[in-house]
């Protein structure tokens, strides 16, 4: 599991490194710009693993186009400066790595970290919101992290990022814009009826609807804080802010109307020893499947500001957190047919044929579809790329298509006209089809099959008959056949 979300795509020369550069910095340019991107995260991942081991091993050859060490890829975008630096997060994919960059840390700082700070890492999007005397006046993405995209147009439509703190104070709240996975059906299905193509997931959502103008609807988005930081003009609060732990800013955060993770199952938690981080790290994996918003990883910051004052920061990263990743729980792949399959009570259920995919550690090569109306209103074609999700036992299912990477030679899907299993007429008056037989269509299509040429070769007994016999209750199971009397 770990060694597959830490694999690198393997470089063999020059060119093959200038094409994964080029191919990198499109998937990052695409991704920044509209939430759009014709990689995976998983996928870009390996493909900028690849990059760095290769210009590690040929450091002439290093393009200036390399995402390596480039907040967001490299992608440039916005032009609001930060006040501070936006930086990203450095990466750990296993418990031995967490304990090798702890041990780094604390070696850096010339003492223990005295108390950790373990929360969920959303899926979302990065945003600065500047409240000015308790009002919010601005929102900014985090763009290449020096400078980002002002979106305040968005004000207003994001849950948990209030128009009007409880105090009137002059703040900078940093944290996350995502849709839950109630906003996120809710969004396709507005953006559906209004002729769009729907988001391939939710991230895609959050980040094409934050950038969004002028559309003639709104979907909502949840904010939760993670962060905040002085402003000009903030006073006193500035003195605060820079002693106080991170758990206690995010507890004001939460005290002046800012929403944060506090009331969810991955609340932020503060600990003291690296087993117990590792403990609560292992306890939001497994509550990843159940949330009700993605997460792709658990965020680790020492929680004492005299520790992340000491340790400092990089160019890109500060060197008091980390982000221990989870693996990718979600993957394109291709839908290469769709099988309807037969209930026991007569519900005829689709269900997706996929090329196979690796996805959290198992291969994954169907996935579950609701209805013949959710195929309908996701608009989902054969051949289409789709995004598929999938975490611990959960059944895969497929998120939406990746729209733009249609090419035109998709196919529809095509609906039964009569029951798969027996022939019958399809009741399609609910959402869910169903045999008109009902808990009798495995009967009739059974007998049938019994009485056919090549079994029991039974004359006289086609399948108008079986149905009559059936519907009569003159048949039960097939060996009611040989017990039938004339009338
Ligand atoms: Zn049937």
């Amino acid at each position: 599991m770990e060694g597959m979300t830490n694999s690198a795509v393997v470089l063999a020369d020059t060119a093959a490194y200038a094409v994964a550069v080029e191919e990198a910095s499109q998937a990052a340019a695409a991704y920044y710009a509209t939430g759009e991107s014709t990689l995976d995260d998983d996928a870009y991942d390996r493909l900028a693993r690849g990059i760095a081991a290769y210009e590690q091993a040929h450091p002439q050859e290093v393009l200036a186009g390399s995402p390596t060490g480039k907040v967001a890829g490299g992608a440039a975008v916005g032009d609001v400066p930060h006040t501070v630096p936006m930086l990203s997060l450095d990466n750990v994919f296993s418990a031995e790595q967490f304990v090798t960059w702890t041990a780094s840390l604390e070696r850096r700082i010339g003492r223990p970290v005295e108390a950790w700070s373990v929360e969920p890492k959303l899926d979302g999007l990065a945003v600065a919101a500047r409240y000015r005397e308790g009002r919010l006046e601005q929102l900014i993405t985090r763009g290449d992290g020096t400078a980002g995209e002002d979106v305040s147009h968005a004000i207003g439509t994001v849950v948990g990022l209030p128009g009007q703190l409880a105090e009137p104070v002059t703040i900078e709240m940093r944290g996350e814009i995502l849709m839950t996975t109630e906003q996120f059906e809710q969004a396709n299905t507005v953006r559906t009826e209004h002729g769009g193509a729907p988001f391939a997931n939710a991230r895609n959502g959050a980040a094409g609807t934050l950038r969004a103008k002028d559309r003639p609807y709104t979907v909502e988005m949840t904010f939760f804080a993670y962060g905040a930081l002085p402003l000009p003009g903030s006073g006193e609060l500035a003195g605060t802010l820079a002693e106080l732990p991170h758990s206690e800013v995010l507890a004001q955060a939460a005290e002046l109307g800012v929403h944060t993770a506090a009331g969810t199952d991955v609340a932020p938690r503060t600990v003291t020893t690296v087993e117990d981080v590792q403990l609560r790290v292992e306890e939001i994996a497994a509550l990843r499947a159940s949330l009700p918003f993605g997460i792709d990883g658990i965020v680790i910051k020492a929680d004492l500001a005299a520790d992340q004052h000491d340790a400092g920061s990089g160019t890109r990263a500060p060197r008091w957190a980390i982000a221990y990743k989870l693996p990718a729980v979600e993957k394109v792949t291709r839908l290469l047919d769709v099988e309807w399959n037969v209930g026991r009570t007569g519900i005829i259920a689709p269900r997706a044929v996929l090329e196979p995919v690796e996805i959290d550690g198992s291969t994954v090569g169907y996935a579950t579809l609701h209805n013949p109306a959710d195929i309908t209103r996701r608009d989902l074609r054969l051949g289409d790329h789709v995004m598929v999700y999938k975490a611990g036992d959960i059944i895969p299912r497929i998120e939406a298509p990746v729209a733009h990477l249609r090419t035109g030679e998709e196919q529809p899907v095509v609906f039964p006209e009569a029951c798969p299993q027996c022939g019958s007429e399809i009741d399609t008056s609910e959402q869910r089809w169903r045999c008109v037989r009902g808990r009798n269509c495995r009967l009739v299509a059974s007998v049938s099959y019994a009485a056919g040429r090549d079994q029991l070769d039974i004359e006289g007994l086609g399948a108008t008959r079986v149905v009559q016999l059936v519907d009569a209750g003159l048949v039960a199971d097939f060996a009611d056949l040989f017990a039938l009397e004339r009338e």
